[in-house]
């Protein structure tokens, strides 16, 4: 396995005294935690992260900035891979709180997401990671136009058509025509993105 760089902003200063920080880089994947389950995330390139953060009153703080990750997903119909290039704004509220052991997601009342950590080196896996997961679209088609493959053969449809749709009777064509739309949505439902297996949300 490749070293992981974990995308860290050091807050340990301006818990002493207001003011900003600053921090950027790039990433070509994430490791983090979920319900605490140790997952990674893998991007096609390496993804720059730039983020800046302000101090608000107390132990809460702004951070914001951008996240540009490239995923890697299949095609829902061909499962040809796909690139991705995602634009992320970051916009969340900080609250420090030397009880977090890791960083976590809180829902305040207001519904906003509050990011709470206790090491003031903060690490913003997780962090990257659920944002990046709240962009991903469910499913992706590598052509609005993708043709799928040959129920029979695998065949790739888009490199021309094969013997098995040739051979098919007008009625049957068309019946194997629903068929294979059904089956591209439902494996669109159940297989978002090969690419990111094992990223799933946990259970609300
Ligand atoms: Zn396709
Ligand atoms: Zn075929």
């Amino acid at each position: 396995m490749t070293s992981f760089v974990f995308p860290r902003i050091h807050l340990g200063t301006l818990l002493r005294v207001p003011g900003d920080a600053e921090a950027s880089g790039e990433v070509t994947g994430l490791r983090y935690e979920q319900g605490g389950e140790p997952l990674t995330m893998q991007f096609a390139e390496a993804a720059p992260f730039e983020v800046s953060v302000n101090s608000l009153q107390g132990n809460e703080f702004w951070l914001q900035g951008s996240f540009e990750p490239t995923l890697e997903l299949d095609c829902a119909r061909c499962l040809r891979p796909v690139l991705l290039p995602l634009s992320l704004r970051l916009g969340t509220l900080l609250r420090y709180d030397p009880a977090a052991e890791a960083p976590y997601l809180e829902e305040a009342e207001t519904g906003e997401e509050i990011l709470v950590f206790g090491d003031p080196d903060l690490d913003l896996s997780n962090y990257l990671a659920e944002s990046t997961l709240l962009e991903s679209p469910l499913s992706v088609l590598h052509d609005p136009e993708c043709k799928g493959l040959c129920q029979v053969c695998g065949h790739d449809l888009n490199t021309g058509p094969c013997e098995h749709r040739a051979a098919v009777p007008i009625e049957d064509h068309s019946e194997r025509l629903l068929e294979a739309q059904h089956e591209g949505t439902q494996h669109a439902r159940q297989n978002p993105f090969m690419a990111l297996r094992g990223l799933e949300l946990p259970d609300e």
